[in-house]
């Protein structure tokens, strides 16, 4: 195996809908028909059949707003139980191999590669014609809990487009899920980076919080979020942050001081075009700080990447990569492991910084 394949690896930013192999996405489409009582098939329609399309054909996004508008073709072929559960199995498989099967036991190797050792896969619970926020957490639940614990468990995703009386309902349910002894280690605020007046939500999350989940925010993800909304999600105190790449000096002094893990995407940037080059990514200022970060993929369906290839950037000589050692990547992959909500140990920086070449 080679030196990436063989590291014990996190992922800890992926999300379920964005994760979903381009294959499984196509056999869906392939097996659409209509839920009714007739059963009979349909044909997909025409904005669907577009959107996949674009997904097939591997989407140019001029910048994160062509991004969001995927998802509606995606939403749709995962909208009923049956569905969502296919989905959700075969983002689990790829991300981490095949469910335990007397096969290994034997000590024969899984058909496939796995990405990662450790999964915290997020998604946003969504209410269908067949769904409700609880079956769809429920639906998803059954799939991560065919793993054992130390290698998948749920982040349930917060849309920054929802009412604050969705919010605090699907805040409520996930804390009865964790304390039914659930897989559910967190709460994550994703979606639309601009929308949604966010000093209505922070009571939901403080909540979520003070019942032991751990809090993950998209924070500052595009250079228009004003700083103050920034200073306020730090106020929530969240134990991660997603991108954080636009902070100014106050707000980085605080993820400095509170040693918050910040989950880095490093291709998501590129393609979304948040940050222009390597060269420029903030991934550079945490390294030489030595600074807790978690290497993610974020939506391997729109990206096309995966997480052995995000560590490859590490690895890669300038300018393609940051030409990182393996000992500094092994130590990246080890603060990956230590910010788990699951089972880890917690957030702490270790040794001396990532000498980070300069290109
Ligand atoms: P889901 O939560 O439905 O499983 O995954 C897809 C959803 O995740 C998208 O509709 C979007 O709300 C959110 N998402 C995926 N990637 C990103 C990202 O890079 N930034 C933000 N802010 N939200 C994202």
């Amino acid at each position: 195996r080679s030196f990436i394949e063989s590291l014990p690896k996190a992922e800890l930013h992926a999300h379920l809908n964005g994760s979903i192999p381009i294959e499984t996405l196509q056999e869906l489409a392939k097996e659409y028909t209509i839920d009714s009582d007739d059963g009979m098939s349909s044909t997909l329609p025409p904005d669907i059949q577009t959107g996949l399309a674009r997904l097939q054909s591997g989407p140019t996004l001029y910048d994160i707003n062509s991004f969001f508008p995927l998802f509606p073709a995606i939403y749709f072929l995962t909208s009923t139980p049956r569905t969502l559960a296919r989905a959700t199995h075969a983002v689990l498989d790829s991300f981490l191999g095949p469910t335990p099967s007397p096969s290994e036991s034997t000590g024969q190797l899984p058909p496939s590669s796995p990405q990662c050792t450790y999964l915290e896969l997020r998604t946003t619970p969504r209410a269908t014609t067949a769904l409700t926020f609880a079956s769809y957490l429920d639906v998803v639940l059954a799939e991560i809990e065919l793993y054992p614990p130390e290698k998948a468990a749920l982040i349930v995703s917060i849309d920054r487009r929802m009412t604050v009386d969705v919010v605090k309902e699907i805040v409520k349910l996930t804390i009865d899920l964790k304390e039914q002894g659930r897989r559910v280690v967190g709460v994550d605020l994703c979606g639309d980076p601009l929308a949604g007046n966010m000093h209505e939500f922070a009571p939901h999350f403080k909540r979520a919080k003070e019942a032991g989940l751990g809090i993950t925010l998209h924070i500052a993800e595009t250079v228009t979020n004003p700083a103050s909304e920034t200073l306020h999600f730090l106020s929530w105190s969240p134990d991660r942050l997603g991108h954080a790449t636009f902070l100014n000096e106050d707000a980085k002094a605080i993820v400095m001081r509170d040693n918050i893990c910040v989950e880095i995407c490093l291709t998501s940037n590129l393609l979304c075009k948040t940050v222009s080059t390597l060269e420029e990514h903030h991934i550079r200022h945490y390294l030489r700080n030595n600074h807790t970060i978690a290497i993610c993929t974020d939506d391997t369906l729109p990206f096309r990447n995966s997480l052995p290839g995000e560590y490859a950037l590490l690895l890669a000589t300038p300018p393609l990569g940051l030409g990182l050692s393996e000992a500094e990547v092994e130590r990246v992959a080890k603060m990956g492991m230590s910010a788990r909500f699951g089972c880890g140990s917690g957030p702490g920086p270790s040794d001396d910084a990532v000498t980070v070449p300069d290109t």
